[in-house]
């Protein structure tokens, strides 16, 4: 039981009592199943794939903190309570009872320390309580291998546009490099925090993304557009700056429609430029979008439009698969169990600033 220690509020120690003294059936199925377990920041999700490469939904609930951002230990309370909850729909599925657990795979990094440890203190008991090995993926690289995984395309160029991070990754020589990234804040948050200011909840992007409609829809052709500081340098990007500016632009009476289609055009476009560099300098022909502003259709539009002009496709899964989930820290937990790589419990301490090229890809 020492190893659950490192959660230390009475959420985990019911969950503990849940999970070892009334025990979850560990049944015996034909197939072999991964269940993966995600917790970085404000989801906590179980998902799982069997060995064939078939993924089952996600069961996740979201923290949406009253007011404020998110504050880790808010959000890691709010992943001990759901816990049990989400688990044991996890384990009453089709899937689950279908087959048999081959592994527990959960997100060692990057993200919130404690948030992550309330995961990774899940897995390791599932871990011990069902006898099969423990695998502490990189949360970034498992948006790459959903998207692999649901797409069907081989070698993207990924765009990785989440809450917390904003990054351009391909891969090189076995490891996933980061081509660009923000300097800054992630594009995600920029979007979540310029909502707050205007009193929309967590998360601000899907309503940020239902006012750039509306305006769009009525907008006159011959309006002058919002103008905001346009963040890239090199194949880096910035959002801060835009997002003072959008402010001061609704301090000034701009209405807010108008202000949120231009941050949207702003930060997506300045994604796509470096997005196109990647391909232009790797000679890539795909696209891959990944992370919860992936699910926003104009940076879609905007990535189709992009690759179409340079006979390249773009890709994205569907949207229970762009935001963060358990199903693809399963998917990258399959593929690693498939080259027989497991995580010692010596080694399976949290590691919340874990970068996505520090991982390397023995698995392909
Ligand atoms: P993730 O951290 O990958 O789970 O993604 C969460 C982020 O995605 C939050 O910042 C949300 O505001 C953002 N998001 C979710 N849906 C949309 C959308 N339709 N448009 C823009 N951002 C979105
Ligand atoms: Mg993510």
């Amino acid at each position: 039981m020492g190893n659950f220690t490192t959660v230390n509020n009475d959420g985990a120690h019911n969950l503990w009592e849940q999970l070892y003294f009334k025990g979850i059936p560990h049944p015996e199925g034909m197939v072999g199943v991964v269940l993966g377990i995600e917790s970085t920041a404000h989801t906590l999700s179980f998902g799982m794939v069997d060995m064939n490469g078939k993924t089952s939904p996600s069961y996740s609930n979201l923290f949406r903190p009253e007011e404020g951002g998110i504050h880790p230990r808010e959000a890691a309370d709010h992943h001990c309570l759901m816990a049990s909850d989400l688990l044991r729909k996890a384990t009453s599925s089709e899937m689950f009872l279908d087959n048999k657990i081959e592994a527990i795979a959960f997100s060692q990094g990057p993200g919130l320390g404690p948030c992550l440890r309330i995961g990774a203190s899940i897995a390791r008991t599932l871990s011990e309580v069902w006898k099969v090995p423990l695998i502490g993926v990189n949360h970034c690289i498992a948006h790459i291998e959903i998207g692999k995984n649901q797409t069907g395309c081989k070698d993207p160029v990924l765009l990785y546009v989440s809450g917390g991070n904003t990054q351009v990754i391909a891969s090189s020589r076995n490891k996933y490099r980061v081509m660009g990234e923000t300097l800054d804040i992630g594009i995600g948050n920029m979007l979540d925090k310029f909502a707050r200011t205007q009193g929309i909840p967590f998360p601000g992007g899907p309503e940020i993304e239902i006012l750039a409609k509306k305006y769009e829809l009525n907008k006159d052709i011959n309006e002058n557009f919002i103008n905001l500081p346009y963040g890239v340098q090199g194949m880096d990007m910035g959002f801060s700056g835009m997002l003072t500016a959008a402010e001061r632009r609704i301090d000034a009476g701009d209405s807010l429609e108008s202000v949120c289609w231009s941050l949207q055009e702003h930060a997506f476009a300045s994604c796509i430029e470096v997005a196109e560099r990647a391909m232009a300098h790797t000679g890539k022909n795909e696209l891959l979008l990944g992370g919860g502003v992936a699910c926003n259709t104009r940076i879609r539009e905007m990535a189709k439009i992009m690759c179409e002009e340079r006979g390249a496709t773009a890709y994205w899964p569907e949207k229970q698969f762009c935001i963060d989930n358990g199903t693809m820290i399963a998917e990258l937990g399959r593929l690693l169990h498939n080259v027989g790589y497991n995580t010692k419990l010596s080694d399976s301490a949290i590691n919340p600033m874990l970068r996505t090229d520090h991982t390397e890809i023995i698995w392909d």
